[in-house]
């Protein structure tokens, strides 16, 4: 498999209006990702296919915060929606085709990255996220696997992808839904307290780590397990060569993401 490649299922170009679905390169419980060809243009695209009958209420007010988001922006760091449509029980975004796939296979192929790279990412994660905060936006769900990559190389733009789980909170305003992937999630998550948007503040930070490490800093069985760890880790447990060799401001940065009292 090629840098960049997704593992994909087998599956024949379907025609939706303009659309030609070539290959199927991600798939979720209530929508699919399509590699895509724009018919009149012949632009690659990526198609996101959402089954809308799959959707709970909840689901529903999610995706919608999703399309008003990313129909209201239109940022480098922030995967562009091109075009959207609904055809026969099904939502269809297009979006821009990120060539690199996503941070997660990135890692597994390169394993940790140098410490300019991961300032780099970082700034771009950084300007993308001042993008949400501006629109009252928590994503709730960062990982690397929702963060793709413009290419499969060091100089790639990293572009915030995934919007499915996010939700807006006005200043001042909480939410309690426990929701995303239990390794990025932030403490007061974990422990069904109610959070706002430092709680994608952690997540950043254990993406930092884990660009910086190779894995990410805290593991568990189960969320009791994982918050456990969390509570009784010392310091940021990077490896001790590792350690050595990391510009206390990056140490700075990356222990002040994961901190774990929100306030
Ligand atoms: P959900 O988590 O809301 O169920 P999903 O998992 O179906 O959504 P995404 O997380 O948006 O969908 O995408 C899944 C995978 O598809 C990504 O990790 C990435 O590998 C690939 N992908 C998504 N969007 C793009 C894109 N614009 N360009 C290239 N690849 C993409």
């Amino acid at each position: 498999m090629e840098e960049g490649e997704e593992e994909e299922e087998e599956s024949e170009s379907v025609r939706v209006k303009d659309i030609l679905l070539k290959r199927k390169i991600g798939k979720g419980s209530f929508s699919a990702v399509w590699k895509a060809e724009h018919r009149g243009t012949g632009e690659e695209v990526a198609v996101k296919q959402v089954f809308l009958s799959k959707l709970s209420p909840r689901l529903k007010s999610s995706f919608h915060c999703e399309l008003n988001f990313l129909s209201s922006v239109n940022h480098p760091n922030i995967v562009r929606l091109l075009d959207f449509f609904q055809y026969d029980g099904c939502a269809y975004l297009v979006m821009e085709f990120c060539a690199g796939g996503n941070l997660a296979s990135y890692i597994r192929f390169h394993g940790r990255v140098q410490q300019q790279t991961a300032r780099r990412f970082m700034q771009q994660l950084g300007s993308g996220m001042k993008i949400l905060q501006s629109h009252g936006i928590i994503h709730r769900d960062l990982k690397p696997e929702n963060i793709l990559l413009s290419k499969p190389r060091d100089d790639a733009i990293l572009k915030i992808a995934d919007f499915g789980l996010s939700r807006t909170v006005r200043p001042g305003e909480y939410a309690e839904t426990v929701c995303g992937t239990p390794l990025y999630m932030a403490p007061e998550v974990l422990q069904f307290q109610k959070y706002d948007s430092k709680a994608d503040m952690w997540s950043i930070g254990v993406i930092l780590f884990e660009l910086l490490n190779g894995y990410p800093p805290f593991n568990g069985r189960n969320n009791v397990q994982l918050l456990k760890n969390i509570r009784s880790s010392t310091g940021l447990p990077f490896s001790q060569m590792i350690l050595l060799g990391l510009d206390p401001d990056c140490l700075d940065v990356c222990s002040k993401l994961l901190c774990s009292n929100p306030a």
